[in-house]
């Protein structure tokens, strides 16, 4: 601790998830970047030099100016925020654990591992207790604690309020992801531009699998899963941020078009009451609107953080259908993982 703020590890800051991480945190009133790790051939080389930042707001000064080190724990590291490539994500997530510290990752690797939370604070927060059953294993107070795919993060925000309360026993949803979903550089251009590709290799597994550990009940030691049934297609589009999803849902109780759009209207999320600084108010925005919500006009509600809902109506199939979107690098990453550590923060396990 140094200025009364936790010192950070961004492991992969120079990817699109590691960037948001910087303009997240480079003011944050918890944590203070210490450390810019990636990829040794970006080691040793100044972070402006070497980082093709494409984001709108300008590198801060200082982070520009910061040398980019080899992923190593060390000593001074109070938590590590991991936005690295899942081909190297899962060892070296456990290396840092290992050497006694915190990890919240965005990738896959330990996502669906039975000792690790797999957390979006306003839905699941009780999972992270996981947290002490995974401590026997790092005896020397390191952890893994894992945010959902942004697509799942997304989707579950939508459903919490669904599922508290009437139940929720099957979903259909066909995704619209944006490109900066895919990292960078991502999709070639030739690709994507006046296009759609109606595949992103894991992420309907990902949609389908991990609700159910989410919506799951901790039972102390574990996390039993819900039966939850998900159907998933998913599509990448050519949009810069954001992902706009069309979902249709079975209830296990009966409700009104009125009802399910109060409950969202309604719904703060589960740690409202301690306010953490990353935390959107509203969390759902509903828009009595068919034509939104759009990603341009829509992905920077709550600052990223908020997601929103419209197009509320009959399904012929299931029992009602709706749009939902949030924007994935924020919400559906390095704004969900700041997020899980303001909560770890607040619950005393930072
Ligand atoms: P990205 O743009 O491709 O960035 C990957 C990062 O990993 C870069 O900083 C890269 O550093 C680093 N890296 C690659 N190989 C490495 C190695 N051998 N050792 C150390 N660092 C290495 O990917 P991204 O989109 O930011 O995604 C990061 C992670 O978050 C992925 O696991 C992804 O699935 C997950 N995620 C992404 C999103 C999203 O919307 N983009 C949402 C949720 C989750 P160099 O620049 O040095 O190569």
């Amino acid at each position: 601790m140094t200025n009364g703020k936790l010192q950070a590890a961004l492991l992969g800051a120079t990817g699109a998830v590691g960037q948001r991480f910087i303009r997240i945190l480079d003011r944050h009133p918890m944590f203070h970047i210490a450390h810019l790790m990636a990829s040794e051939k970006s080691a040793g080389m100044q972070y402006a030099s070497v980082c093709n930042w494409f984001l709108d707001e300008p590198i801060p000064e200082r982070i520009g100016s910061m040398v980019i080190e080899k992923c190593m724990p060390e000593k001074k590291i109070d938590i590590a925020f991991s936005g690295l490539d899942s081909s190297v994500a899962g060892d070296i997530e456990v290396w840092f654990a290992k050497a006694g510290i915190p990890v919240v990752s965005n990738s896959k690797n330990h996502r669906m591992d039975d000792d690790v939370p797999l957390i979006i604070p306003e839905v699941n927060p009780e999972h992270l207790e996981l947290v002490n059953v995974q401590k026997r294993k790092y005896a020397n107070g390191g952890y893994i604690v894992t945010n959902p795919n942004c697509s799942t993060i997304i989707l579950s925000v939508g459903l919490y309020p669904l599922i508290k309360n009437f139940g929720v026993t099957a979903v259909i949803v066909n995704t619209m992801q944006g490109l900066s979903g895919a990292g960078y550089p991502g999709v070639s251009s030739l690709d994507v531009i006046d296009n759609i590709i109606p595949f992103i290799p894991g992420e309907e597994e990902k949609l389908v699998l991990e609700p159910g550990k989410i919506f799951g009940r901790f039972n102390n030691t574990l996390v039993d899963y819900a039966d939850l049934k998900v159907s998933a297609s998913c599509h990448r589009v050519p949009v810069l941020d954001g992902h706009l999803m069309s979902v249709s849902v079975k209830l296990a109780a009966s409700a009104t078009p009125a009802d399910i759009v109060d409950c969202w209207k309604n719904e703060q999320g589960a740690v409202a009451d301690l306010r953490l600084p990353s935390q959107a108010a509203p969390l759902i925005n509903y828009i009595d609107d068919p034509f939104r919500p759009q990603p341009r006009k829509d992905r920077m509600a709550g600052g990223g953080m908020g997601i929103t809902i419209g197009s509320m109506r009959k399904c012929n199939v299931l029992d009602y259908k709706f749009r939902i979107l949030g924007h994935n690098t924020i919400r559906g990453a390095a704004g969900g993982a700041v997020l899980v550590a303001e909560l770890l923060k607040a619950k005393g396990y930072l």
